[in-house]
């Protein structure tokens, strides 16, 4: 216990620091010789610890699914805690839609109808939402392992973890080894996350570093919308869901998932910070049934920040290049970026890349993604934070669900 409090002040201090000192190379040696030099020296100290935390979650996903479907015992316990899960998370993500659009129309005033020059295009890949549908599914075995393609590890954990389910005696064995491997896996990861202040610190040096002056541009106005926007969803939507669904104290709930918090702000991967964010709602007794199955799904599919990211964005370069949108165009953006957000993957920057599907559905050419490509990094820090204090409010309302119903069983 006290052990992971500590973890939790280390990872402040780190950021504390690493903002001090990344704002001291920028003010001493200006914007470009800052960023390319704590780029060269101090990132690479940062991306050893993702690296780490990359090679862990694959096995860590697939396994901790597994095991939690394994643990519920009963199929159709799965079915129950799934459906809720999945309820949870899609009408969080609606609600984060439609309070973008309303901070970014608030906004919309004053954001800049641009003249734009040649440099601004930004070739996106555009990311269709059958091919993002079909690619659940899986045809190979291996594949998805090794390119860490998350939605067909999810598929694979739950299909397997059903088929251990339903082979009863026969299956048992293998479901025992899956338990002791996943047991395994949680040691190592936590081996690795002792290092988590450090990468911290060193992300957050070269974040500050490079993009410092940025933030004092024309995008802050942008930028301002979209921290409003995580603020207002983490304030009414996150803090009365817990106070009401759970019954638990917003300010215990945001301290608990502090150090989860202040991990995905700076490594900008609800993936990569899975195994703290299970930590965090190890600490606030969430069932390890629960959270290795709601957490793992919640990293791959649930993300409000990046919902809320989408809906500002697709406002704010509608207004540069002087396009006015339409109510109808803005629902079709609601359900877009909804959709969007489920098929972005958990990992940095892939929100941006998702934008594509949401401007192309209202004919926003999505090369104008590059207007804002230079600060995304600032928009993920925030909205993966969202995306991971999503993911564990809901796996303590499941929780508080599901424990009152063993309860009403048991009288
Ligand atoms: N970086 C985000 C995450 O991992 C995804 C995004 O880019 O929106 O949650």
């Amino acid at each position: 216990m006290k052990k992971k409090m500590n973890l939790g002040v280390k990872i402040l201090i780190g950021l504390v620091l690493g903002i001090v000192i990344g704002a001291i190379f920028w003010l001493t040696m200006g914007a470009e010789a800052a960023g390319a030099f704590t780029a060269k020296y101090i990132k690479p100290f940062g991306d050893i610890f993702v690296n780490l935390l990359k090679f862990i979650v694959v096995p860590l996903v697939l396994l901790s699914i597994m095991d939690g479907v394994i643990a519920m015992h009963d199929i159709k316990k799965v079915g129950k805690i799934g459906w809720k899960t999945v309820a949870y998370f899609l009408v969080t993500t609606a609600i984060a839609c439609v309070l973008g659009l309303i901070v970014a129309n608030l906004f919309k005033g004053s954001f800049p109808v641009l003249e734009l020059q040649e440099g601004a295009a930004y070739e996106a890949k555009s990311a269709n939402l059958m091919d993002t549908i079909v690619n659940i599914f899986p045809n190979n075995f291996i594949n998805p392992l090794s390119t860490s393609a998350m939605l067909q590890i999810i598929f694979i954990a739950i299909i397997f973890g059903c088929g251990v389910l339903v082979a009863g005696e026969k299956g048992k064995p293998f479901g025992d080894f899956i338990s002791s491997f996943n047991e395994v896996t949680q040691r190592v990861m936590s081996f690795i996350l002792e290092l988590s202040p450090y990468g911290v610190f060193a992300l957050m040096v070269w974040v500050v570093a490079a993009q410092g002056p940025k933030i004092l541009g024309s995008l802050g106005l942008v930028l301002l919308a979209a921290y409003i926007g995580y603020i207002l969803h983490t304030i009414l939507v996150y803090s009365l869901s817990v106070k009401i669904f759970a019954n638990m104290s917003p300010l215990r709930f945001f301290k608990k998932i502090f150090p989860a918090a202040a991990f995905a702000f700076t490594s900008t991967s609800s993936v990569a910070t899975l195994p703290i964010t299970k930590e965090c709602c190890d600490e606030m007794d969430v069932h390890n049934e629960i959270s290795s199955f709601v957490l793992p799904l919640g990293a791959t599919v649930n993300m409000d920040g990046t919902a809320i990211y989408q809906c500002v964005a697709a406002i704010f370069l509608a207004k540069c290049i002087g396009v006015d949108l339409t109510l109808t165009q803005m629902i079709i953006i609601v359900v877009t970026a909804t959709l969007a957000s489920i098929g972005t993957a958990g990992t940095s920057g892939a929100g941006m890349i998702m934008l594509a599907m949401v401007l192309d559905a209202v004919g926003i050419p999505p090369t104008y993604i590059g207007i804002i490509y230079g600060i995304d990094r600032l928009f993920d820090m925030g909205r993966t934070t969202l995306n991971i204090i999503g993911d564990a409010s809901c796996a303590v309302c499941v929780n508080h669900w599901e424990s009152k119903k063993e309860s009403k069983n048991v009288a």
